[in-house]
């Protein structure tokens, strides 16, 4: 039967890590990391991610602003809003919640932020920087996969990894942070033929879809890592990730469950950014 990865311990951790760290940022710089979260519109579940945001940067100390703009609000003003947010040395980090409504430009307001204030990885040069192999900022949730695979002692170096997703924001980063560990990395997408064959040569294997219950135990190695990203609702309306998990955690080796799992350790590793943002800075 597969262990459980705890993504909630994991996440607490690290959130404790970053509160230490902050304490010692306030006795050495006479001030704390501030995180500027801006939400744009009234989306219920992006409210909830925010809300969860300016929450994790206070239990660690730091500061958080919050900005709430109307859905109505134009690409000119919020592009106004970043670069105001830039140019203003208490902010260290700053964070556009998305989706954005259809009439503002997403990618335009990734590009507005400063690279060294992007705590969420998203910026070309950021991610640039990820594929040249330098030190950067790197995005939240993709680092806490690898963070979720370190808690577990796996030496990856070797290993058979399967990505099933090539998104830009979780896909081919956590394919490239595996690879930077060694990993000889396969990636599957909506166009892999014969999934169920390419899955199961996977010693770990990282699913971020979007569609629940995807993977079967049966599409699992034995004795594989399985990490699972997704989170869609089930039709009873709960929370469930892209891996059946009742089928596959008496195959695996190890399991992450949804929720519990990845979804906690996105917050945590952005509080792990907004401080690198910080240092970056001085
Ligand atoms: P996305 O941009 O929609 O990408 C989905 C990927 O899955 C695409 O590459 C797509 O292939 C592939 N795909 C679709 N159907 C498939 C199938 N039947 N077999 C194999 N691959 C298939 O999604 P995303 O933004 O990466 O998010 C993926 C999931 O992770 C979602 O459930 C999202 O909510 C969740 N997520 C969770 C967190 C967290 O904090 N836990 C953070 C981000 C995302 P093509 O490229 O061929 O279309």
């Amino acid at each position: 039967m597969g262990k459980i990865i705890d993504g909630k311990a994991v996440s607490a951790a690290v959130k404790d890590e970053v509160r230490a760290e902050v304490a010692q940022l306030a006795a050495k710089y006479g001030r704390v990391p501030c995180l500027c979260v801006i939400i744009v519109g009234e989306n219920p579940a992006s409210q909830v991610y925010v809300r969860n945001k300016v929450k994790a940067a206070e239990y660690t100390g730091m500061g958080s602003r919050l900005i709430e703009l109307p859905a109505s609000v134009s690409e000119e003003e919020l592009l106004a809003q970043i670069a105001a947010l830039n140019a203003d040395a208490a902010v260290d980090g700053i964070l556009v919640q998305l989706p954005l409504p259809r009439h503002i430009s997403e990618q335009k307001v990734i590009e507005a932020i400063a690279p060294g204030k992007d705590v969420d990885g998203f910026h070309p040069s950021n991610v640039a920087g990820l594929w040249l192999g330098k030190d950067c900022v790197l995005p939240c949730t993709p680092a806490g996969v690898m963070r979720l695979l370190d808690s577990i002692g796996i030496d990856l170096s070797g290993k058979d990894a399967v990505v099933v997703g090539r998104s830009n924001i979780v896909g081919k980063p956590v394919a490239k942070l595996l690879m930077d560990r060694h990993a000889t990395v396969t990636m599957a997408h909506s166009r892999t033929v014969n999934l169920a064959e390419v899955t199961r040569k996977a010693d770990v294997l990282v699913v971020a879809v979007g569609k629940a219950g995807l993977i079967t135990g049966d599409m699992v190695k034995p004795g594989a890592v399985v990490i699972d990203v997704g989170m869609n609702r089930d039709s009873e309306g709960h929370l469930c990730g892209d891996v059946d998990f009742a089928s596959c955690q008496p195959v695996a080796g190890w399991i992450t469950p949804v929720p519990g799992g990845v979804g906690p350790m996105t917050i945590a590793m952005l509080m792990k950014n907004t401080v690198r943002c910080f240092l970056a800075g001085r």
